[in-house]
């Protein structure tokens, strides 16, 4: 059964943990390295012990502690190729680079992990899947708006990681940031509302959903009282009445918990596709060009 925990999740750095036995994936690594390490001991896990880490996209908030975390660890980093080409400018230590295409399945050890395209400020952004015979976890984050092809890769999973990221009033209201901070964020390549994340929570539930984990809230524009309410409200209407619903936080990880309900042991096809690429960027292959400014790169709106 894969269980999932969060190291921490919101601006200042994002960082999940999804295992499956042996096996132990770092979904991003936006803590220092320090914070990704004491986090990790109080889950009960080795920092050794990882299996690689794989990467939604490049912003810092994702990213900042794979420098020095794989300093010690020559840990592989998957990324989309894209993905790896930004981050590996900003990454000197020894990292095994295994880059997929946005779309293709990956084998991390026995987990099996499907990527798709999310609309997000950055050069290559991604969700995944991940799935073992029992149990699957989606995960999303940093997503300006719901696609029709998010909601059709997340359907019917046991878990559902996901960000719910402001209130659109609370944002209204908010008078720290300028006008165009707020049109990025709220725009269709930024984060979503609570209300956009109810819609594809019940949009994607189906009989096995058992838990929802929100992540990325703004701590100006969002409380977690309130994006619980406003999808627990959702999900009652759908008649979803059993899934738990809670929030990551900033500054502690929420622990280990099992995707799904021990119940459900009902085994989940595990679709093989064949990975469209396995290139490894090496120091020496040109990466293909972006027509990104280049002060964009690594950035996330300050949110
Ligand atoms: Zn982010
Ligand atoms: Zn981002």
């Amino acid at each position: 059964m894969l269980e999932l925990a969060i190291l921490g999740s919101g601006s200042s750095g994002n960082s999940a943990l999804v295992c499956l036995g042996e096996t132990r994936v770092l979904v991003d690594a936006g803590l220092s390295a320090k914070q990704l390490c004491l986090r990790l001991e109080a889950l009960g896990v080795d920092p050794d012990s990882l299996t690689g880490i794989i990467l939604t996209h490049e912003h810092g908030d994702h990213t900042r502690g794979i420098e020095v975390f794989c300093r010690k660890r020559p840990l592989p980093v998957y990324a989309t190729t894209h993905t790896c080409a930004v981050v590996r400018e900003n990454v000197n230590s020894a990292v095994t680079w295994r880059p997929f295409e946005s779309g293709s399945q990956l084998s991390i050890g026995n987990i099996k992990v499907d990527s798709f395209s999310v609309p997000h400020d950055a050069v290559d952004p991604v969700g995944f899947v991940f799935r073992c015979e029992q149990s699957s976890i989606g995960v999303l984050s940093d997503v300006g708006h719901v696609t029709r092809m998010i909601v059709e890769r997340l359907k019917g999973v046991d878990t559902l990681f996901t960000e719910a990221n402001y209130d659109e009033v609370m944002l209204q209201n908010d008078t720290k940031r300028p006008w165009s901070t707020k049109q990025r964020i709220s725009n269709r390549h930024g984060h979503l509302s609570n209300d956009q994340t109810a819609e594809l929570v019940s949009g994607i539930a189906g009989p096995n959903l058992t838990r929802v984990v929100l992540g990325h809230l703004s701590s100006d524009c969002n409380t977690s009282e309130l994006a619980i309410s406003v999808i627990e409200r959702k999900l009652a209407d759908s008649g979803l009445n059993e899934v738990a619903v809670e929030c990551a936080d900033r500054a502690k990880p929420l622990p280990l918990r099992a995707a799904a309900r021990a119940s459900a042991k009902i085994p989940v096809p595990v679709e093989e596709k064949p990975a469209k690429s396995s290139r490894v960027c090496e120091p020496s292959t040109p990466e293909p060009q972006t027509d990104l400014p280049n002060d964009w790169k690594q950035t996330e709106w300050a949110f």
